[in-house]
Protein backbone atom coordinates (compact mmCIF):
# COMPACT_ATOMS: atom_id res chain seq x y z
CA UNK A 1 0.00 0.00 0.00
CA UNK A 2 1.33 3.81 -1.23
CA UNK A 3 -0.03 6.97 0.62
CA UNK A 4 -0.26 9.48 -1.61
CA UNK A 5 1.08 13.00 -0.64
CA UNK A 6 0.44 16.26 -2.27
CA UNK A 7 3.27 18.49 -2.31
CA UNK A 8 3.32 21.54 -0.12
CA UNK A 9 5.62 24.16 -2.20
CA UNK A 10 2.74 26.27 -2.79
CA UNK A 11 2.01 24.93 -6.20
CA UNK A 12 -1.67 23.84 -6.51
CA UNK A 13 -4.03 22.89 -9.17
CA UNK A 14 -7.20 24.43 -10.80
CA UNK A 15 -10.32 23.14 -11.80
CA UNK A 16 -12.36 24.81 -14.23
CA UNK A 17 -15.96 23.52 -15.30
CA UNK A 18 -19.32 24.60 -16.59
CA UNK A 19 -22.26 25.07 -14.67
CA UNK A 20 -23.92 22.22 -17.09
CA UNK A 21 -21.61 20.09 -16.58
CA UNK A 22 -21.17 19.92 -12.99
CA UNK A 23 -24.80 19.50 -12.59
CA UNK A 24 -24.62 16.47 -15.19
CA UNK A 25 -22.03 15.18 -13.13
CA UNK A 26 -23.19 15.30 -10.03
CA UNK A 27 -26.55 13.60 -11.00
CA UNK A 28 -24.39 10.74 -11.88
CA UNK A 29 -22.34 10.38 -8.60
CA UNK A 30 -24.82 10.92 -6.51
CA UNK A 31 -27.49 8.55 -8.28
CA UNK A 32 -27.29 5.63 -5.44
CA UNK A 33 -27.24 8.37 -2.73
CA UNK A 34 -26.85 8.28 0.04
CA UNK A 35 -25.23 4.92 1.00
CA UNK A 36 -22.92 4.18 -1.99
CA UNK A 37 -20.36 5.39 -3.87
CA UNK A 38 -20.27 6.24 -7.55
CA UNK A 39 -17.58 7.22 -10.29
CA UNK A 40 -16.32 8.02 -13.81
CA UNK A 41 -13.59 8.33 -16.07
CA UNK A 42 -13.10 11.38 -17.05
CA UNK A 43 -11.02 13.59 -20.09
CA UNK A 44 -9.60 16.82 -19.70
CA UNK A 45 -7.15 19.82 -21.11
CA UNK A 46 -4.79 21.25 -19.08
CA UNK A 47 -2.25 24.20 -19.06
CA UNK A 48 0.95 23.74 -16.74
CA UNK A 49 1.45 27.25 -15.61
CA UNK A 50 3.99 29.36 -13.28
CA UNK A 51 1.79 28.48 -9.97
CA UNK A 52 0.91 25.01 -10.70
CA UNK A 53 -1.54 23.01 -13.01
CA UNK A 54 -5.11 24.04 -14.33
CA UNK A 55 -7.37 20.88 -15.51
CA UNK A 56 -10.47 21.90 -17.39
CA UNK A 57 -13.44 19.46 -17.71
CA UNK A 58 -14.20 18.54 -21.06
CA UNK A 59 -16.74 15.49 -20.45
CA UNK A 60 -17.57 12.36 -18.26
CA UNK A 61 -16.44 9.10 -19.95
CA UNK A 62 -19.58 7.71 -18.20
CA UNK A 63 -19.23 3.95 -16.84
CA UNK A 64 -21.47 1.34 -18.85
CA UNK A 65 -23.34 -1.39 -18.00
CA UNK A 66 -20.44 -3.65 -16.29
CA UNK A 67 -18.16 -1.40 -16.02
CA UNK A 68 -18.24 -0.82 -12.34
CA UNK A 69 -19.11 -3.09 -9.89
CA UNK A 70 -22.35 -2.36 -9.23
CA UNK A 71 -22.78 -4.82 -6.28
CA UNK A 72 -20.16 -3.05 -4.09
CA UNK A 73 -20.64 0.31 -1.90
CA UNK A 74 -17.55 1.44 -3.37
CA UNK A 75 -16.69 2.40 -6.58
CA UNK A 76 -14.15 -0.14 -8.17
CA UNK A 77 -13.23 -0.07 -11.89
CA UNK A 78 -13.39 -3.31 -13.83
CA UNK A 79 -10.67 -3.56 -16.12
CA UNK A 80 -12.45 -3.22 -19.35
CA UNK A 81 -13.82 0.14 -18.51
CA UNK A 82 -10.00 0.85 -17.26
CA UNK A 83 -8.78 -0.62 -21.28
CA UNK A 84 -11.24 1.93 -22.57
CA UNK A 85 -10.05 5.27 -20.72
CA UNK A 86 -6.22 4.37 -21.49
CA UNK A 87 -7.47 3.92 -24.69
CA UNK A 88 -9.16 7.17 -24.90
CA UNK A 89 -5.56 8.47 -24.59
CA UNK A 90 -4.24 7.38 -27.91
CA UNK A 91 -7.47 9.66 -30.28
CA UNK A 92 -5.73 13.60 -28.80
CA UNK A 93 -4.22 15.00 -26.60
CA UNK A 94 -6.78 15.16 -24.10
CA UNK A 95 -5.64 13.65 -20.54
CA UNK A 96 -7.85 11.23 -18.27
CA UNK A 97 -8.97 11.21 -14.51
CA UNK A 98 -11.32 9.91 -12.14
CA UNK A 99 -14.01 11.42 -10.10
CA UNK A 100 -15.74 9.87 -7.51
CA UNK A 101 -18.29 10.54 -4.58
CA UNK A 102 -18.45 9.25 -1.41
CA UNK A 103 -21.55 7.98 0.71
CA UNK A 104 -23.34 11.24 2.07
CA UNK A 105 -21.68 12.87 5.21
CA UNK A 106 -18.49 11.12 4.85
CA UNK A 107 -15.34 13.83 4.04
CA UNK A 108 -13.79 13.68 0.63
CA UNK A 109 -10.63 12.79 1.61
CA UNK A 110 -9.17 9.99 0.23
CA UNK A 111 -8.98 6.35 1.55
CA UNK A 112 -6.22 3.59 1.48
CA UNK A 113 -8.15 1.91 -1.10
CA UNK A 114 -8.04 5.33 -2.62
CA UNK A 115 -4.31 5.85 -2.82
CA UNK A 116 -3.55 2.32 -3.81
CA UNK A 117 -6.28 2.84 -7.26
CA UNK A 118 -4.57 6.65 -7.55
CA UNK A 119 -1.17 5.44 -7.17
CA UNK A 120 -1.88 2.48 -9.77
CA UNK A 121 -3.80 5.00 -12.21
CA UNK A 122 -1.10 7.69 -12.17
CA UNK A 123 0.96 5.21 -13.39
CA UNK A 124 -0.21 3.75 -15.99
CA UNK A 125 -1.96 7.07 -17.17
CA UNK A 126 1.03 8.89 -17.09
CA UNK A 127 2.58 5.92 -19.02
CA UNK A 128 0.02 5.20 -21.85
CA UNK A 129 -0.45 8.97 -22.16
CA UNK A 130 3.46 10.00 -22.51
CA UNK A 131 3.36 12.00 -19.66
CA UNK A 132 0.25 13.21 -19.50
CA UNK A 133 -0.95 14.37 -16.23
CA UNK A 134 -3.62 12.23 -14.21
CA UNK A 135 -6.41 13.86 -12.09
CA UNK A 136 -8.22 11.93 -9.10
CA UNK A 137 -11.24 14.32 -7.29
CA UNK A 138 -13.79 12.98 -5.12
CA UNK A 139 -17.02 15.06 -4.16
CA UNK A 140 -19.56 14.34 -1.05
CA UNK A 141 -22.83 15.99 0.09
CA UNK A 142 -24.25 16.05 3.13
CA UNK A 143 -27.96 15.60 4.53
CA UNK A 144 -28.50 19.75 3.52
CA UNK A 145 -26.89 18.73 0.09
CA UNK A 146 -24.46 20.88 0.73
CA UNK A 147 -21.12 19.87 -1.31
CA UNK A 148 -17.16 19.35 -0.41
CA UNK A 149 -14.86 18.41 -2.45
CA UNK A 150 -10.75 17.45 -2.73
CA UNK A 151 -8.54 16.42 -5.29
CA UNK A 152 -4.91 16.11 -6.54
CA UNK A 153 -3.49 15.68 -9.79
CA UNK A 154 -0.10 13.67 -10.45
CA UNK A 155 2.18 15.40 -13.31
CA UNK A 156 5.63 14.79 -13.44
CA UNK A 157 6.50 12.57 -10.47
CA UNK A 158 4.47 15.08 -7.77
CA UNK A 159 0.80 15.56 -6.67
CA UNK A 160 -0.56 18.83 -6.77
CA UNK A 161 -3.63 19.41 -4.24
CA UNK A 162 -6.57 20.50 -6.13
CA UNK A 163 -7.72 23.61 -4.09
CA UNK A 164 -10.31 25.65 -6.00
CA UNK A 165 -12.96 24.84 -8.49
CA UNK A 166 -14.07 27.77 -10.74
CA UNK A 167 -17.94 27.31 -11.44
CA UNK A 168 -18.87 28.60 -15.13
CA UNK A 169 -22.35 29.39 -15.87
CA UNK A 170 -24.83 32.42 -15.13
CA UNK A 171 -23.29 32.69 -11.63
CA UNK A 172 -19.37 32.60 -11.45
CA UNK A 173 -18.40 30.36 -8.21
CA UNK A 174 -14.96 29.78 -6.81
CA UNK A 175 -15.53 26.70 -4.54
CA UNK A 176 -12.21 25.96 -2.11
CA UNK A 177 -11.83 22.21 -1.55
CA UNK A 178 -11.97 20.85 2.27
CA UNK A 179 -8.28 20.50 3.41
CA UNK A 180 -7.03 17.41 5.31
CA UNK A 181 -5.01 17.25 8.45
CA UNK A 182 -2.20 17.55 6.31
CA UNK A 183 -2.94 20.44 4.23
CA UNK A 184 -3.11 24.10 5.21
CA UNK A 185 -4.19 27.03 3.64
CA UNK A 186 -3.72 30.84 3.51
CA UNK A 187 -6.00 33.19 4.23
CA UNK A 188 -6.20 36.73 2.43
CA UNK A 189 -6.19 39.49 5.42
CA UNK A 190 -9.77 40.71 6.01
CA UNK A 191 -10.39 44.50 4.84
CA UNK A 192 -8.88 47.35 6.39
CA UNK A 193 -12.54 48.81 7.56
CA UNK A 194 -15.46 46.44 7.42
CA UNK A 195 -17.80 49.48 6.75
CA UNK A 196 -16.51 49.65 3.24
CA UNK A 197 -19.08 47.32 1.61
CA UNK A 198 -21.88 48.15 3.96
CA UNK A 199 -24.01 49.16 1.58
CA UNK A 200 -23.38 46.24 -0.77
CA UNK A 201 -23.99 43.84 2.03
CA UNK A 202 -27.36 45.71 3.11
CA UNK A 203 -28.78 45.81 -0.55
CA UNK A 204 -27.56 42.08 -1.71
CA UNK A 205 -27.07 39.92 1.56
CA UNK A 206 -24.16 39.63 4.22
CA UNK A 207 -21.71 37.07 1.74
CA UNK A 208 -21.55 39.54 -0.90
CA UNK A 209 -18.20 41.68 -0.06
CA UNK A 210 -16.05 38.29 0.91
CA UNK A 211 -17.37 36.53 -2.52
CA UNK A 212 -15.35 39.62 -3.81
CA UNK A 213 -12.44 39.50 -1.55
CA UNK A 214 -12.17 36.23 -3.08
CA UNK A 215 -12.27 37.05 -6.71
CA UNK A 216 -9.59 37.27 -9.79
CA UNK A 217 -10.53 39.54 -11.95
CA UNK A 218 -8.33 40.07 -15.31
CA UNK A 219 -8.29 43.29 -16.79
CA UNK A 220 -7.33 43.06 -20.59
CA UNK A 221 -6.45 47.33 -21.51
CA UNK A 222 -5.76 49.96 -18.31
CA UNK A 223 -6.97 53.32 -20.42
CA UNK A 224 -10.77 54.30 -21.68
CA UNK A 225 -12.97 51.81 -20.12
CA UNK A 226 -10.59 49.46 -18.20
CA UNK A 227 -9.06 52.42 -16.13
CA UNK A 228 -13.36 53.39 -14.35
CA UNK A 229 -13.66 49.22 -14.08
CA UNK A 230 -10.83 48.56 -12.36
CA UNK A 231 -11.04 52.01 -10.06
CA UNK A 232 -14.39 50.46 -9.33
CA UNK A 233 -13.09 46.60 -8.59
CA UNK A 234 -11.00 48.52 -6.25
CA UNK A 235 -13.50 50.06 -4.46
CA UNK A 236 -15.42 47.15 -4.31
CA UNK A 237 -12.03 45.26 -2.53
CA UNK A 238 -11.98 42.63 -4.90
CA UNK A 239 -9.35 39.67 -4.12
CA UNK A 240 -6.91 39.85 -6.95
CA UNK A 241 -6.56 42.24 -9.79
CA UNK A 242 -4.77 40.28 -13.53
CA UNK A 243 -3.85 43.88 -15.84
CA UNK A 244 -2.39 43.86 -18.84
CA UNK A 245 -1.62 46.67 -21.01
CA UNK A 246 1.33 46.73 -23.47
CA UNK A 247 1.01 50.79 -23.61
CA UNK A 248 2.79 53.84 -22.01
CA UNK A 249 0.65 56.50 -20.63
CA UNK A 250 0.05 59.70 -23.76
CA UNK A 251 -1.04 62.84 -22.57
CA UNK A 252 -4.25 62.16 -24.71
CA UNK A 253 -5.65 60.22 -22.67
CA UNK A 254 -5.63 61.94 -19.63
CA UNK A 255 -9.35 62.87 -19.77
CA UNK A 256 -9.95 58.95 -20.46
CA UNK A 257 -7.92 57.56 -17.80
CA UNK A 258 -9.08 57.44 -14.02
CA UNK A 259 -5.35 57.01 -12.76
CA UNK A 260 -3.40 59.15 -14.06
CA UNK A 261 -2.85 62.55 -12.45
CA UNK A 262 -1.43 65.68 -13.73
CA UNK A 263 1.94 65.03 -12.84
CA UNK A 264 2.27 62.09 -14.83
CA UNK A 265 1.83 64.53 -17.96
CA UNK A 266 5.46 65.71 -17.69
CA UNK A 267 6.78 62.47 -16.35
CA UNK A 268 9.79 61.43 -18.12
CA UNK A 269 9.84 58.59 -18.98
CA UNK A 270 6.24 58.26 -19.95
CA UNK A 271 5.34 55.77 -16.89
CA UNK A 272 2.70 52.57 -17.82
CA UNK A 273 -0.51 52.74 -18.37
CA UNK A 274 -0.17 49.44 -15.71
CA UNK A 275 1.42 51.07 -13.46
CA UNK A 276 -0.39 54.01 -13.46
CA UNK A 277 -3.50 51.90 -12.77
CA UNK A 278 -1.65 49.67 -9.95
CA UNK A 279 -0.91 53.13 -8.18
CA UNK A 280 -4.93 53.56 -8.47
CA UNK A 281 -5.59 50.60 -6.80
CA UNK A 282 -3.07 50.19 -4.01
CA UNK A 283 -4.31 53.85 -2.85
CA UNK A 284 -7.95 52.84 -3.08
CA UNK A 285 -8.00 49.42 -1.65
CA UNK A 286 -4.26 48.34 0.09
CA UNK A 287 -5.74 44.63 0.49
CA UNK A 288 -6.13 43.90 -3.45
CA UNK A 289 -3.47 41.95 -4.81
CA UNK A 290 -2.38 43.56 -8.66
CA UNK A 291 -0.69 41.23 -11.10
CA UNK A 292 0.27 43.75 -13.57
CA UNK A 293 1.63 42.90 -17.22
CA UNK A 294 3.56 45.12 -19.54
CA UNK A 295 2.89 43.23 -22.65
CA UNK A 296 0.19 41.07 -24.79
CA UNK A 297 -2.52 38.79 -23.35
CA UNK A 298 -0.73 35.89 -25.17
CA UNK A 299 2.27 36.08 -23.54
CA UNK A 300 2.85 32.90 -21.90
CA UNK A 301 3.33 34.51 -18.66
CA UNK A 302 0.52 36.94 -19.10
CA UNK A 303 -1.72 33.35 -19.93
CA UNK A 304 -0.85 31.82 -17.05
CA UNK A 305 -2.26 34.31 -14.54
CA UNK A 306 -5.51 35.24 -16.50
CA UNK A 307 -6.33 31.06 -17.04
CA UNK A 308 -6.86 31.68 -13.03
CA UNK A 309 -9.06 34.29 -12.79
CA UNK A 310 -12.95 34.11 -12.44
CA UNK A 311 -13.92 36.90 -15.10
CA UNK A 312 -11.73 38.55 -17.62
CA UNK A 313 -12.81 42.20 -18.87
CA UNK A 314 -12.14 43.03 -22.02
CA UNK A 315 -10.91 46.71 -22.36
CA UNK A 316 -9.18 47.14 -25.57
CA UNK A 317 -10.52 48.19 -28.91
CA UNK A 318 -8.79 45.39 -30.90
CA UNK A 319 -9.63 42.62 -33.53
CA UNK A 320 -6.69 40.48 -32.02
CA UNK A 321 -7.58 40.81 -27.78
CA UNK A 322 -10.92 40.02 -28.85
CA UNK A 323 -9.77 36.80 -30.97
CA UNK A 324 -7.36 35.89 -28.01
CA UNK A 325 -10.17 36.35 -25.39
CA UNK A 326 -12.63 34.59 -27.30
CA UNK A 327 -10.25 31.22 -27.61
CA UNK A 328 -9.40 31.93 -23.76
CA UNK A 329 -13.51 31.80 -23.18
CA UNK A 330 -13.68 28.48 -25.19
CA UNK A 331 -10.90 26.51 -24.56
CA UNK A 332 -9.84 27.74 -21.02
CA UNK A 333 -13.40 28.13 -19.61
CA UNK A 334 -12.51 31.49 -18.81
CA UNK A 335 -15.55 33.60 -19.34
CA UNK A 336 -15.21 37.43 -20.67
CA UNK A 337 -16.92 40.53 -21.09
CA UNK A 338 -16.08 42.89 -23.51
CA UNK A 339 -16.42 46.21 -24.02
CA UNK A 340 -16.72 48.80 -27.03
CA UNK A 341 -17.14 52.31 -27.53
CA UNK A 342 -17.42 54.35 -30.50
CA UNK A 343 -17.66 58.01 -31.24
CA UNK A 344 -18.82 59.84 -34.41
CA UNK A 345 -19.42 63.62 -35.12
CA UNK A 346 -20.26 65.55 -38.35
CA UNK A 347 -19.68 69.71 -37.77
CA UNK A 348 -19.90 69.48 -34.42
CA UNK A 349 -22.69 67.72 -34.29
CA UNK A 350 -22.75 63.84 -32.78
CA UNK A 351 -23.81 61.28 -35.15
CA UNK A 352 -22.92 57.85 -32.71
CA UNK A 353 -22.03 57.90 -28.85
CA UNK A 354 -22.80 53.57 -28.90
CA UNK A 355 -21.36 51.79 -26.13
CA UNK A 356 -21.73 47.95 -26.47
CA UNK A 357 -21.11 44.97 -24.27
CA UNK A 358 -20.81 41.24 -25.01
CA UNK A 359 -19.75 38.01 -23.23
CA UNK A 360 -17.62 35.03 -24.44
CA UNK A 361 -17.55 31.91 -22.46
CA UNK A 362 -17.89 28.43 -23.08
CA UNK A 363 -20.83 27.56 -25.82
CA UNK A 364 -21.59 31.45 -26.76
CA UNK A 365 -20.69 32.52 -29.70
CA UNK A 366 -17.47 33.48 -29.94
CA UNK A 367 -16.10 37.39 -31.80
CA UNK A 368 -15.63 35.33 -35.02
CA UNK A 369 -19.01 33.79 -34.63
CA UNK A 370 -20.80 37.47 -34.19
CA UNK A 371 -18.62 38.60 -37.18
CA UNK A 372 -17.43 40.80 -34.50
CA UNK A 373 -13.57 40.82 -36.17
CA UNK A 374 -11.83 40.28 -39.23
CA UNK A 375 -8.67 38.28 -40.23
CA UNK A 376 -7.73 42.06 -42.38
CA UNK A 377 -8.21 43.57 -38.47
CA UNK A 378 -5.57 41.39 -37.38
CA UNK A 379 -3.54 41.46 -40.14
CA UNK A 380 -3.55 45.11 -39.65
CA UNK A 381 -2.72 44.97 -36.06
CA UNK A 382 -0.14 42.77 -36.05
CA UNK A 383 2.07 43.40 -39.43
CA UNK A 384 5.28 44.90 -39.05
CA UNK A 385 5.53 48.89 -40.75
CA UNK A 386 7.21 46.77 -43.29
CA UNK A 387 4.54 44.65 -44.07
CA UNK A 388 1.97 47.62 -44.07
CA UNK A 389 4.37 49.82 -46.41
CA UNK A 390 4.68 46.49 -48.49
CA UNK A 391 1.16 45.89 -48.79
CA UNK A 392 0.10 49.75 -49.28
CA UNK A 393 3.03 50.05 -52.20
CA UNK A 394 1.26 46.97 -53.62
CA UNK A 395 -2.25 48.40 -53.85
CA UNK A 396 -0.87 51.68 -55.11
CA UNK A 397 0.70 49.34 -58.20
CA UNK A 398 -2.60 47.88 -58.88
CA UNK A 399 -4.46 50.41 -59.21
CA UNK A 400 -2.47 51.67 -61.66
CA UNK A 401 -3.22 48.36 -63.79
CA UNK A 402 -6.73 48.98 -62.68
CA UNK A 403 -7.06 46.32 -60.27
CA UNK A 404 -8.93 46.47 -56.91
CA UNK A 405 -6.19 47.49 -54.56
CA UNK A 406 -8.19 46.78 -51.27
CA UNK A 407 -7.50 42.91 -51.61
CA UNK A 408 -4.06 43.93 -50.71
CA UNK A 409 -4.78 47.09 -48.93
CA UNK A 410 -7.78 48.03 -46.88
CA UNK A 411 -6.11 51.50 -45.72
CA UNK A 412 -5.19 51.73 -42.21
CA UNK A 413 -8.17 52.16 -39.54
CA UNK A 414 -9.27 55.53 -38.68
CA UNK A 415 -8.31 56.82 -35.16
CA UNK A 416 -10.46 55.79 -32.27
CA UNK A 417 -11.92 59.31 -30.92
CA UNK A 418 -13.34 59.12 -27.54
CA UNK A 419 -13.92 60.75 -24.41
CA UNK A 420 -13.94 60.30 -20.80
CA UNK A 421 -17.64 60.29 -20.42
CA UNK A 422 -18.41 57.39 -22.81
CA UNK A 423 -15.59 55.22 -22.12
CA UNK A 424 -16.64 55.70 -18.30
CA UNK A 425 -20.25 54.71 -18.81
CA UNK A 426 -19.34 51.56 -20.06
CA UNK A 427 -16.36 50.65 -18.02
CA UNK A 428 -18.96 51.22 -14.73
CA UNK A 429 -21.55 49.32 -16.30
CA UNK A 430 -19.42 46.76 -17.27
CA UNK A 431 -18.23 46.21 -13.76
CA UNK A 432 -21.54 45.94 -12.25
CA UNK A 433 -22.58 43.28 -15.17
CA UNK A 434 -18.91 41.18 -13.46
CA UNK A 435 -19.89 41.87 -9.73
CA UNK A 436 -23.76 40.45 -10.54
CA UNK A 437 -22.50 37.23 -12.26
CA UNK A 438 -20.04 36.73 -9.26
CA UNK A 439 -22.66 37.49 -7.05
CA UNK A 440 -25.44 35.43 -8.45
CA UNK A 441 -27.10 38.70 -8.27
CA UNK A 442 -27.81 39.37 -12.38
CA UNK A 443 -27.59 38.76 -15.76
CA UNK A 444 -26.67 40.66 -18.44
CA UNK A 445 -30.18 41.81 -20.42
CA UNK A 446 -28.20 39.88 -23.88
CA UNK A 447 -24.88 38.31 -24.09
CA UNK A 448 -24.30 41.00 -26.53
CA UNK A 449 -25.75 44.56 -27.12
CA UNK A 450 -25.35 48.21 -27.82
CA UNK A 451 -26.71 51.20 -26.86
CA UNK A 452 -26.72 54.75 -28.31
CA UNK A 453 -26.65 57.57 -25.64
CA UNK A 454 -28.34 60.24 -27.96
CA UNK A 455 -30.97 57.93 -29.41
CA UNK A 456 -34.51 57.51 -28.28
CA UNK A 457 -34.81 54.99 -25.50
CA UNK A 458 -30.89 54.53 -26.13
CA UNK A 459 -31.28 52.48 -29.44
CA UNK A 460 -30.62 49.34 -27.63
CA UNK A 461 -29.74 46.71 -29.95
CA UNK A 462 -29.44 42.96 -28.58
CA UNK A 463 -27.17 40.54 -30.82
CA UNK A 464 -28.31 37.25 -29.61
CA UNK A 465 -27.02 34.95 -32.45
CA UNK A 466 -26.29 31.44 -31.46
CA UNK A 467 -22.46 30.29 -32.02
CA UNK A 468 -21.94 28.89 -35.79
CA UNK A 469 -22.14 25.08 -35.15
CA UNK A 470 -19.00 24.97 -37.51
CA UNK A 471 -17.06 27.53 -35.45
CA UNK A 472 -13.75 26.27 -33.74
CA UNK A 473 -14.74 28.07 -30.63
CA UNK A 474 -17.46 24.59 -30.41
CA UNK A 475 -15.43 21.89 -31.07
CA UNK A 476 -12.62 22.47 -28.32
CA UNK A 477 -14.64 23.71 -25.19
CA UNK A 478 -12.51 23.12 -22.23
CA UNK A 479 -9.41 21.59 -23.94
CA UNK A 480 -6.82 24.05 -22.74
CA UNK A 481 -3.12 23.89 -24.25
CA UNK A 482 -4.44 20.75 -26.10
CA UNK A 483 -6.98 23.20 -28.30
CA UNK A 484 -3.47 25.69 -29.50
CA UNK A 485 -4.26 24.27 -33.23
CA UNK A 486 -7.54 26.07 -32.85
CA UNK A 487 -6.40 29.38 -31.77
CA UNK A 488 -7.35 32.38 -33.63
CA UNK A 489 -4.55 34.44 -33.68
CA UNK A 490 -0.81 33.79 -32.21
CA UNK A 491 1.54 36.01 -30.42
CA UNK A 492 3.45 37.80 -33.59
CA UNK A 493 7.29 36.99 -32.66
CA UNK A 494 8.47 40.64 -33.77
CA UNK A 495 6.58 42.15 -30.33
CA UNK A 496 8.34 42.81 -27.60
CA UNK A 497 8.38 40.56 -24.75
CA UNK A 498 6.20 41.05 -21.62
CA UNK A 499 7.66 42.48 -18.72
CA UNK A 500 5.98 41.85 -15.10
CA UNK A 501 5.69 44.99 -13.65
CA UNK A 502 4.18 44.18 -10.24
CA UNK A 503 3.85 40.78 -8.76
CA UNK A 504 3.30 40.86 -4.57
ZN1 LIG B 1 -12.91 7.08 -2.19
ZN1 LIG C 1 -17.19 30.83 -32.88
Amino acid sequence: MKSIRTIQDGREALWRITEADRENLFRLLFHRYPDNEWGTFFRFGFRRTRWGILITWVDAMKPESGDLDRSSPLVEFCPAYIRRALAALESDELAVGVIHSHPQDCAPFASRADDDMDSYFAEEFERFGNGRPYASLIVSRDANRELSFNGRVFDRGAWLPVKNCVVVGEQLSREKARLGYEQFSTTREPAANDKTQERLAQLLGTGTPQRLRNSVIGVVGCSGTGSPAIHLLARAEVGELVLVDPGHFKSSGHQRNHASRHADLSANPAPTKVALASRLVGEVSPTTKVTGFVGDLLDEVVLDELVRCDLILGCTDSNYARAALGDMASHYLVPVLDFAVQMRAENGILREQIGEIGRYGPGLPCPWCRGRISVEGIWYETATDAERQFRAAAAVEAEQRGVDGAQYWGGAPPPELTVGYLTTVVGAMGVGYAQNLLLGSGKLPHNRFQFDLGFSSLGVVADERPARADCACQRSIGWGDQARADRSVSQPCHWTRTTIILDD
